[in-house]
């Protein structure tokens, strides 16, 4: 495993890296899973900057990215990126997962954030593959980080045991 990426098991509100990313949906305006869990844990600071966002830039397409502060959170920042919807894997599904994970990363540089902690996007609600999807969110990070001279240190925080499971042993094989 490079020095610079971390896995855990756990939950990505409690996590006090300088910047946790959101499995947000375009609207910004929140909802179930990871997205459900931040606006619940971080107070309503973080959802009125993302209507601020929204009613300046009209929402964030999928694969893109937000910055917002983190509200109550132990964060200073919440990245909100918009991972595909899963439709078979023919609607350039893998291309707007790694676009997320970019637009995140990219978000982050630009913004001076050292740490940042992501879930397993669109691996619920969105039901894309999880093997895939870890698959590429490894590559997608690995090359980023190869790409960028700044200190980025990057942790994929799991909730559940099968993506702990696939993160795991890819982490180990590479
Ligand atoms: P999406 O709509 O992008 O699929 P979900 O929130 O439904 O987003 O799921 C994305 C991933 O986030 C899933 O693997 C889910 O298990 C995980 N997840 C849900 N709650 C949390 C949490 N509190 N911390 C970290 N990961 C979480």
């Amino acid at each position: 495993m490079p020095n610079k990426i971390y896995l855990i098991k756990g939950d990505i509100t409690k996590q006090n890296a300088d910047a946790i990313v959101n499995a947000a949906n375009s609207s910004l305006l929140g909802g179930g899973g990871v997205d459900g869990a931040i606006h619940r844990a971080g107070g309503p600071e973080i959802l009125n900057e993302c209507i601020r966002i929204r009613n300046r830039q009209g929402g964030c397409k999928t694969g893109e990215a937000v910055i917002t502060g983190g509200g109550n959170l132990k964060t200073k920042y919440v990245i909100h990126t918009v991972g595909p919807v899963w439709n078979g894997g023919d609607k350039n599904e893998p291309q707007l997962l790694a676009n997320a994970y970019r637009n995140a990363l990219k978000l982050a540089i630009e913004n001076g954030i050292h740490t940042i902690s992501f879930p397993n996007i669109s691996t619920g609600i969105y039901h894309f593959p999880k093997d895939l999807a870890a698959q590429i969110a490894i590559d997608t990070v690995k090359t980023f980080l190869n790409q960028h001279e700044e200190p980025l240190s990057v942790t994929f925080v799991c909730f559940d045991d099968e993506n702990y499971a696939l993160y795991e042993s890819l982490l180990k094989e590479k």
